[in-house]
């Protein structure tokens, strides 16, 4: 339920931030009773028997304690399943979100600035704005690559605090050019975040290179979460880099910021890591059947993705998307999100029978 918008009071007004009053709310679409393909989140829940073994695990848990040391348990699993390199350091967040929030923090100094190639995750543009630095967007190339020298160019010009790049992108889906991204890291005067969300599903991820030359990726750092890896309820995301660099951030870490229910559910997770795995695999084998089906549909242009979604374009995003809803299928109309985007849809990749009657739905909405 959203809260019904009233006028502040003018008392209260002074007191919060003019810039805050004038935001809209991230906007969550009503989904009730919809095929629900507009979020990115994995279709398949937990299969039954693992599902009772968490239940009980869960409720064995001592809610009425802060959360412990076991947080380091789970800090010590994702830095394994990461393959984190030595003198490497990982540290938590409540969803990345929570970590992007905290990097604009830590680097608020005058002047700064958030670097990020347009269009893209919005959580970047919004950490900036919320903590009052200066968000430098590039837009990509039609085709939805990193523009090379447009990247670098703003880079020498802005001298940003922040470049964020997401492997793979959202919500175009697809992986760049390993030899720009070098370019960019090699010229960047400040930090690089490489934002593999997608990791679960994607072809390629970074962390072989930064292990490789270590030096090189010092100002680097990887962040992933487990939202799109199938627990996006739960909200666990996590950031490797350089141990002196991680230990700044963490100071601004809210001490108690993974709940006990959160790292438990975490923990299982990874344990059971092979059924989170086979699930991530029939969303790639999806995937697939859902670029080939748009692919042939008339009028409708598909990107390559390395991610659980698919972006197409469309000859009408705003009837198709409204078709769409009639027929009740729900993805995210992303058209009026930036210039390049005009006319698209990104539709996320569900399971066998939500992909049926989603592509159904699409091809009678045209
Ligand atoms: C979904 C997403 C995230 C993060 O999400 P959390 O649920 O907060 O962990 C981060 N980056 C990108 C690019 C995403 O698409």
């Amino acid at each position: 339920m959203t809260a019904t918008p009233v006028g502040l009071e003018p008392r209260l007004q002074k007191l919060i931030r003019q810039d805050v009053q004038s935001m809209h709310a991230y906007a969550i679409q009503d989904s009730a009773g919809m095929v629900k393909l507009d979020a990115m989140e994995n279709p398949h829940r937990l299969p039954a028997d693992l599902q009772a073994k968490l239940g009980r695990r869960l409720g064995a848990l001592a809610l009425n304690r802060y959360p412990d040391g076991r947080v380091n348990d789970l800090r010590k699993a994702l830095a394994d399943y990461a393959q984190m390199p030595d003198g490497f350091d990982i540290m938590l967040g409540n969803g990345s979100d929570e970590l992007i929030s905290l990097l604009a923090m830590a680097c608020d100094v005058e002047g700064g600035s958030i670097l990020a190639p347009l269009p893209g995750f919005v959580m970047y543009a919004m950490s900036a704005q919320l903590q009052g630095l200066r968000f430098v967007g590039v837009p990509l190339s039609p085709d939805f690559e990193l523009d090379e020298a447009a990247m670098l160019a703003a880079i020498a010009e802005h001298q940003p605090s922040i470049i964020y790049l997401a492997y793979p992108n959202n919500p175009t889906a697809n992986l760049w050019d390993d030899a720009v991204i070098e370019k960019i890291i090699d010229a960047a005067p400040g930090l690089v975040v490489m934002d593999e969300a997608y990791q679960p599903f994607s072809s390629k991820s970074y962390i072989g290179r930064i292990a490789r030359e270590p030096a090189r990726h010092r100002h680097v750092l990887l962040m992933r979460t487990l939202s799109k890896f199938g627990m996006a309820g739960v909200r666990i995301g996590y950031m490797l880099g350089n141990r002196a660099l991680i230990a700044e951030i963490d100071k601004l870490r809210p001490p108690y910021n993974i709940s006990v229910l959160n790292y438990e559910c975490a923990l299982f997770a990874l344990e059971h890591r092979e059924a989170f795995a086979a699930q991530a695999a029939d969303i790639v084998a999806q995937r697939g059947v859902i670029v080939q089906a748009v692919g042939c549909m008339p009028g409708v242009r598909v990107w390559p993705s390395d991610a659980n979604m698919v972006l197409v374009r469309v000859p009408d995003a705003a009837r198709t998307f409204e078709g769409m809803k009639a027929r009740r299928v729900l993805v995210k109309n992303v058209s009026k999100m930036h210039p390049l985007l005009a006319n698209c849809l990104r539709l996320t990749v569900g399971t066998a029978d939500d992909n049926r009657h989603m592509l159904a739905a699409l091809e009678q909405s045209l």
